[in-house]
């Protein structure tokens, strides 16, 4: 039987908070203020990734790409897997810094409960921690102390939660990565058969053992950064095809939401319509601004 009045159900079981007026400080967010996780562990990871990157740069054009006689081979392969990690780093940053959806702080007011005109018998979230109430399909992030809309995970390697507004970048991040690590590997081989051929007399300006080791790691971390990459994105497209969170899928929760096919899904993370946009880190989507709880305060 439904009850008269509408419900708060608290999701992280905390029952003598319920009550709105227990919300204080409400703490508003500041809009203009860049988004950022102080988290010492995503940080350190975060420096970790560009330092990665920052040593297959280092590998490809001084030891593989400027050493080589072919100048139409250095320059080719150089442009295309520069282009590749400059716009790896850029979704790295704008997968970091843009805010993932956070619900706003303290928004469980009695006057903003009133303002949402709940039918009776209706259930809404309310996370006590940022005491406020929760959008379908939010989930509270313990690293980000915040809840996030449509929340996929928490990456420590962008340091920041993959969500509604920067899933795209995401995925970017890792099919950057994923093609930058295959691109070095094809090359590691052909340098490899080059500096053979050449008795390792002439293929690069380092001394042979030690154009031996730095094209070995470079190897080992493309060969990584691949797998892990690319598994990670055909994880996403997936999830994002059949729009279900990596969270929603764990916690096997029932479908409230609408079915799309699998190409509007796609639109609603990438923008609308299809296009180049789609694969730069400088666009931002436009994001469906139907949703009533993302505009009021
Ligand atoms: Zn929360
Ligand atoms: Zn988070």
């Amino acid at each position: 039987m439904k009850s008269p009045v509408p419900r708060f159900r608290d999701v992280e079981r905390q029952a003598g908070s319920l009550q709105p007026t227990q919300c204080v400080p409400p703490c508003h967010d500041r809009p203009n203020t860049m988004w950022f996780i102080r988290d010492a562990c995503g940080i350190v990871c975060g420096v970790i990734t560009w330092m990665l990157v920052f040593f297959a740069e280092f590998v490809v054009l001084f030891v593989m790409l400027l050493p080589s006689k072919n100048l139409t081979y250095s320059l080719v392969n150089g442009t295309i897997f520069n282009s590749l990690a400059f716009l790896a780093l850029a979704s790295h940053f704008r997968a970091m810094c843009t805010d993932p959806g956070a619900v706003p702080k303290g928004n469980a007011t009695k006057e903003y409960i009133e303002s949402l005109q709940l039918k009776p018998g209706q259930v809404v979230y309310k996370c006590p921690k940022c005491c406020s109430i929760k959008p379908d399909r939010a989930h509270h992030c313990s690293v980000c102390k915040r809840c996030i809309r449509k929340m996929d995970h928490h990456c420590p390697w962008v340091n920041n939660c993959v969500g509604e507004n920067n899933q795209k970048y995401f995925v970017l991040f890792t099919m950057y990565i994923a093609l930058i690590s295959l691109h070095s590997l094809v090359m590691v081989v052909f340098h490899f058969l080059y500096c053979f051929e050449d008795d390792w007399t002439k293929c690069s300006s380092f001394s042979p053992p030690a154009t031996v080791i730095l094209l070995i790691l470079l190897c080992f971390e493309g060969l990584l950064f691949l797998i892990f990459t690319s598994v990670m994105f055909g994880t996403q497209v997936h999830s994002i095809c059949t729009d279900e969170t990596g969270i929603e899928q764990l916690k096997k929760e029932e479908r409230r939401w609408a079915k799309k096919t699998k190409w509007m899904n796609m639109k609603a993370v990438f923008g609308h319509p299809f296009s180049i946009a789609w694969f730069s880190p400088f666009s931002t989507p436009d994001h469906g601004k139907a949703d009533p709880y993302q505009y009021v305060v």
